[in-house]
């Protein structure tokens, strides 16, 4: 991999595609028993954007866009410098980070959106769930063709072998 570039966005725009994307995999979520805030049981344009703005308060939108970036910088150097002893088949270098409020920890959207909730955990733990998300789009050509355990196992595994000496813990859990 060559370079890196990454943009955080946290606009509401951004929070609904957000939305659009978790509510087709609820029922996924619910079958993995995995964690997820969705607090919609109405979509209403209306209904939608006053959950985003009562969110935005609760949660502290503006501080967790601030400490993402923040967190970010810190590590940013030791991740790219990982990062370009990787062959990968895409062509990509530039990805969006979306903070949101909605749907597991750590999602993605090929070819470069990841989507990081911000509800849970600390902003390092946030960056752990980025670059999670960030090796799903980096290997996703490579994972294609892989069942959903034997997926997560090997991006676990990348992160392991390329980040483990800067987050040392790193949970390897179903992100
Ligand atoms: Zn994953």
């Amino acid at each position: 991999m060559k370079d890196l570039a990454l943009d955080f966005d946290a606009s509401e725009k951004s929070i609904i595609e957000s939305i659009e994307i978790v509510k087709e995999f609820i029922s996924f979520l619910e079958e993995m028993k995995m964690y997820y805030y969705f607090p919609f049981s109405e979509m209403s344009e209306a209904v939608i954007q006053t959950q985003i703005k009562v969110d935005s308060e609760t949660f502290r939108l503006t501080d967790a866009e601030t400490n993402i970036k923040v967190a970010w910088k810190k590590y940013a150097s030791g991740i790219i410098s990982k990062l370009c002893t990787i062959t990968d088949t895409s062509n990509h270098s530039a990805y969006r980070c979306v903070l949101t409020f909605y749907g597991p920890y750590g999602y993605y959207y090929t070819p470069d959106t990841i989507y990081v909730n911000i509800t849970k955990g600390t902003p390092d733990e946030w960056i752990e769930t980025l670059l999670h998300e960030l090796l799903h789009l980096i290997f996703s050509e490579k994972i294609e063709s892989m069942e959903h355990l034997e997926e997560e196992r090997f991006i676990d595994s990348t992160f392991v072998d390329l980040f483990g000496d800067i987050f040392p813990n790193y949970k390897v859990q179903n992100i």
